[in-house]
């Protein structure tokens, strides 16, 4: 979603159609009585045994592979996954009792033991143990993080919008369950995806198969790694040609509504027109059919942005037609899939009519729903439940649950310009929300905003983790421990000039220009970069994550030495960039702004993609 970034949400149109483990600090040391001096300790292996107790069971077959992949690369060393001690070891093991989902690391003779409490805090342990080390080609150092670790947020996830040709959308799928697997060791336990009725004439439409069969490898590749897989729904969508007699009214100016509905299709039904409800439960089901396979966890019911009939007989629609037809596509899912949780997103409620918060309020205490697991708000609404005491009761009394928008802020195209890290920006928006949430689950649009979406993994995992070391201990993993001090000053660089606007990009009516806001510290910021790229090594040099953010500090640099047009230097990083995200068919929000992408996007309707 988020197809525009003005109107009532401001910034935060996103959706649907176009529409993280610095050190948690141990809470408990655990020291082994049997630990090796700490020389031992430190002493670099050049050979890695990854043992753990028979039988060989899926969790430990999985994450033993994942643990190996990156260690070979990292350090070029090829573990044995063996049940035989070798000189340095890692040993795997489920334990119940540490905390759902958490994990310890603690010494053995020869190496170290990780814990995890079940799979999925094996895996975070094996995230949090690999950042620990420290790699050289041909050996490997032990980190001596020590502890035991629980995530305090239950519900950690990442929404990826598969749409505009975005990396989402174009990527192989290889590069997707790589990146699934980082995420996962990173801290997130939930990916959820989105299938846009709208775009297609129904299931079996051959386009809407394709996208069924993409995001079916998506949520998969979240189920192979042990996480869970999330579908969000817009209660009442509907295919392109939908019946022009059920379909929903968008307009304002009656029936309480002060401004027409945002990112309406005007496909979409009013559930209560003659057979609209159960033509669109039909739908429904076979969307829900089409996932039976993978399993849905988690389905997230969505009012608006796209979605919302203002007739009279729904009005007002977030507390009266939607709860109403929420509750039927909750029951719906549950029958399909009889474990998932239902997250209502209240995305919208008070940006076209008034009202729907207490109206919300008022229903829920009423009669209390027993098919809701969790409430989810926007960043700014999450405000009004934060606080100590809580400024009010979350209606209904439900856990809470955020979207952070992580891709959009500051400047269009998103990614255009690189690595996008916010990480003062981020902190001070958790900060006004963290003691009302259990979790939530960012909106991304690609993976520039990596560095972001780490920030909320980490976030969720420990609430009063500190950005700052999170950057730092992102730094030291991703790129290399040799570079912290000089790039974590980029990155705040960076940060300050990220705001911009562009000039004459949809039409050619002058050069096309990207004004920066603060233009200062640049040419600086690239400087740092370029030092730390000399102290890295040509297999670090040329990581992605390491790309974009070099790329970012060079375009920056160039922008401001150009009166922000772009200049060839320029043109050539971001035709990098492009590369890098599989933009080449990419409309314009999200492709880097290349000569090519902004001829091949004029004139050209990127909504209705
Ligand atoms: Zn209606």
């Amino acid at each position: 979603m988020n197809r525009r970034q003005q109107g009532p949400l401001q910034t935060a149109w996103l959706f649907l159609t176009l529409c993280v483990c610095v050190v948690s600090a141990p809470r408990l040391l655990a020291k082994s009585p049997k630990a090796p001096p700490a020389s031992e300790k430190k002493a670099a292996c050049k050979e890695l045994a990854i043992r753990f107790a028979p039988p060989l069971n899926l969790v430990f077959e999985r994450v033993s592979k994942i643990l190996a992949r990156r260690i070979q690369e990292r350090s070029g060393i090829r573990p044995v996954i063996s049940t035989a001690q070798g000189s340095c070891n890692v040993e795997l093991g489920l334990q119940e009792g540490i905390g759902n989902e958490g994990f310890r690391i603690e010494d053995v003779a020869g190496g170290v033991r990780i814990v995890g409490n079940d799979g999925r805090g094996l895996l975070y342990g094996v995230g949090k143990f690999l950042r620990s080390n420290t790699y050289h080609q041909g050996s490997l150092t032990l980190g001596d993080w020590r502890g035991t670790s629980v995530p305090e947020k239950p519900f950690r996830g990442i929404y990826f919008a598969t749409h505009f040709f975005n990396w989402y959308h174009e990527a192989p799928v290889g590069k997707i369950e790589r990146y699934v697997e980082d995420l996962g060791l990173w801290g997130y336990n939930v990916i959820i995806v989105y299938f846009d009725m709208h775009l297609f004439g129904g299931t079996q439409d051959p386009a809407a198969q394709a996208m069924l069969g993409r995001l079916n490898v998506i949520l998969r590749t979240a189920k192979n790694v042990g996480l869970e897989s999330g579908l969000i729904c817009v209660v009442n969508e509907a295919y392109q040609d939908s019946p022009v007699a059920m379909r929903a009214d968008w307009t304002a100016g009656h029936d309480g509504y002060t401004s027409e509905l945002a990112c309406h299709f005007h496909k979409e039904l009013c559930p209560n027109k003659p057979g609209a409800k159960a033509l669109l439960l039909k739908w429904r089901g076979e969307v829900f059919a089409a996932f039976r396979e993978v399993g849905l966890n988690d389905v997230v019911l969505w009012p608006y942005d796209s979605g919302g009939c203002t007739c009279s007989l729904c009005k007002p629609w977030g507390v009266n037609g939607y709860i109403d037809l929420a509750e039927s596509v909750a029951e719906l899912a549950r029958r399909n899939f009889p474990q998932c949780k239902i997250i209502l997103s209240t995305w919208g409620f008070d940006n076209f009519i008034s009202g729907e918060w207490d109206g919300l309020q008022a229903r829920f205490s009423q009669a209390n729903p027993k098919w809701i697991d969790y409430i989810m708000a926007n960043e700014e609404e999450v405000k009004r439940y934060s606080g100590h005491p809580a400024a009010r009761r979350v209606p209904g009394g439900f856990r809470l649950l955020s979207f952070p928008e992580i891709s959009m802020w500051g400047a269009s195209p998103w990614g255009g310009f690189g690595a996008n890290p916010l990480p003062a920006h981020h902190q001070q928006l958790w900060n006004a929300a963290k003691d009302a949430l259990a979790g939530g689950f960012p909106y991304s649009e690609g993976i520039f905003e990596d560095l972001n979406k780490v920030l909320f993994a980490q976030f969720f995992w420990r609430k009063d983790t500190p950005a700052n070391s999170i950057v730092d201990e992102y730094i030291a993993y991703e790129f290399s421990p040799n570079v912290v001090p000089s790039v974590r000053k980029a990155i705040e660089t960076l940060e300050k000039g990220y705001a911009r606007r562009g000039e004459n990009l949809e039409k050619d009516a002058g050069p096309v220009r990207f004004v920066m806001e603060q233009s200062s510290g640049a040419e600086e910021a690239f400087k740092l970069i370029e030092q730390a790229d000399k102290n890295l090594t040509p297999a670090e040099q040329n990581r992605w994550r390491w790309r974009i953010l070099y790329l970012r500090a060079l375009i920056d640099s160039e922008l401001v030495k150009n009166n922000y047009q772009v200049s060839p230097r320029c043109q050539q990083a971001m035709q990098e960039l492009t590369k890098i995200y599989y933009a080449q068919k990419a409309v314009l929000p999200v492709a880097p702004p290349t000569k090519e992408a902004i001829e091949r996007n004029r004139g050209h309707d990127w909504t209705s993609e």
